[in-house]
């Protein structure tokens, strides 16, 4: 425990990137098994939080490494998870295994920087939408508009969908197209937005109306 350098995926830069820490310390240790001899001799538990930033846009990040300590013994990482930036705002609660996968494989070519494949990717997970909310329909952009019309989209994210679809049909089709990594990052967005309004948020929705409908009774 204790280093000056992390490294870390910075979406910022786009790249794996050696972070600078700034700040760092131990959150409580929680003793996994009571060493009867000796109670300062109990092996344990612990969270080490580490403030960091990157050292070529200044990106900051906050990671949270945990370990099991046996006193004078062993230090051994037990997992590392980065708490800002959050890699993506999706509860993965709901999602139907098709439109997730579309999803990540979207966020893995955006990070690898293939930004065409990112957004065919993303129209990929419309494809899904559509498919998993059984709107039927010649084409994507028929299938679009009945999810409008069944009141499962609002005009707004119609207009968004369109928008996917087509730069999506650019990307497959154009030899001379271009998808710039700021396009991507928009299409990536309003995806996973969509996925959002369609799956988390509704069906979050749904039982906080069963809970207000428990309380007033
Ligand atoms: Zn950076």
């Amino acid at each position: 425990m204790g280093e000056s350098g992390f490294d870390v995926f910075c979406p910022e830069c786009n790249m794996l990137v050696e972070a600078k820490v700034i700040a760092e310390g131990d959150g409580e240790s929680k003793i996994t098994d009571i060493n009867p001899f000796d109670i300062s001799d109990s092996p344990y538990n612990i969270d080490h939080f580490l403030v960091c930033v990157c050292r070529r846009c200044g990106q900051p990040f906050f990671i949270r490494q945990s370990w099991y300590v046996v006193p004078a013994e062993i230090e051994s990482p037990t997992g590392e998870i980065v708490l800002y930036p959050t890699e993506s705002k999706l509860t993965q609660e709901a999602l139907p295994k098709s439109v997730k996968s579309a999803y990540d494989d979207a966020s893995k070519c955006f990070k690898a920087s293939m930004f065409e494949p990112c957004v065919l990717m993303c129209r990929k997970c419309l494809e899904a939408i559509c498919k998993n909310l059984g709107a039927e329909g010649r084409d994507l952009n028929k299938r679009l508009v009945r999810l409008s019309e069944a009141g499962q989209i609002d005009s707004r994210l119609l207009n968004w969908a369109h928008e996917i679809r087509l730069i999506g049909n650019e990307a497959a089709h154009e030899v001379d197209g271009k998808v710039t990594k700021r396009d991507a990052r928009d299409v990536l967005d309003f995806t996973e937005a969509i996925i959002i309004y369609v799956f988390s948020l509704t069906k979050r929705f749904e039982s906080f109306k069963v809970r207000r409908a428990k309380y007033s009774k």
